[in-house]
């Protein structure tokens, strides 16, 4: 193989590279932003949750100084029956307790539900708190991960910058040349594999004379389809070695 053509699969792996760190450099800080974001949205629910749990258990002590008020309202009312001087006084009386009775038997059932509606929240809440304890230090851990990844582009992509630095100063220009062109205008390789008597990049045939061309020169040759430069390789023998 022409040694052009092998530094420039060499190149082209070096680019492909270069791409997935770019690409990790804009990918990376919208990951830890999504993942801090997890982690704001389970803090979130849960102090919604400790809220709620607040309110109700504050609405639940009132129902039961409102149950508590009545109770010692329908006592004296009651008391006061016996001393009633007319019976005007006395329906009026009777009135007032039955109105009693009913306002304490609504706050009772009030209380009732308040009292259910407490331990379904405290169970929530209890819940939740497990929860954040358990994702909060996986999501940390994720985070972590994640910005050690990130330290290490730079180093990286100064690495691949070197490689690929070393690998322009072997290649021919015209190969050069040929190289840029292509991979301005078409996404994907550049430099491409023939399979079959096709090219592995847009899959279409290439003329037998043509493909045994290539494979006996490997020299600079572009799929007269796509345009892509052309490479064969021999088949590796398959099986156990
Ligand atoms: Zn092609």
């Amino acid at each position: 193989m022409d040694i052009n053509l092998a530094k420039l699969i060499e190149l082209q792996s070096v680019d492909e590279r270069l791409q997935r760190l770019h690409r990790a450099h804009v990918d990376i800080p919208l990951k830890i932003e999504h993942l801090h974001r997890q982690a704001a949205e389970h803090q979130q629910r849960l102090q919604a949750a400790e809220a709620e749990f607040a309110a109700t258990q504050k609405a639940l002590r009132q129902f039961e100084l409102d149950e508590r008020d009545a109770g010692a309202r329908l006592g004296k009312t009651q008391g006061r029956l016996l001393s009633c001087k007319t019976n005007e006084e006395y329906r009026a009386t009777l009135a007032e307790i039955d109105y009693l009775k009913n306002h304490r038997s609504e706050l009772e059932t009030k209380i009732l539900e308040h009292l259910e509606r407490v331990e379904e929240m405290q169970a929530q809440v209890a819940a939740l708190r497990e929860e954040m304890q358990r994702t909060t230090a996986s999501l940390e851990r994720q985070v972590r991960v994640k910005q050690e990844e990130f330290a290490g582009l730079a180093a990286a992509s100064s690495g691949a910058e070197t490689e690929r630095a070393a690998l322009l100063a072997v290649i021919e220009e015209a190969w050069l040349r040929t190289y840029d062109k292509i991979r301005a205008k078409r996404p994907g390789v550049t430099v491409v594999q023939i399979e079959g008597e096709r090219c592995l990049a847009c899959h279409m045939s290439l003329p037998p004379q043509f493909v045994q061309e290539i494979r006996h020169n490997n020299s600079l040759a572009t799929c007269p389809h796509c345009s892509r430069i052309l490479y064969y390789r021999e088949p590796q023998p398959s099986g156990p070695a």
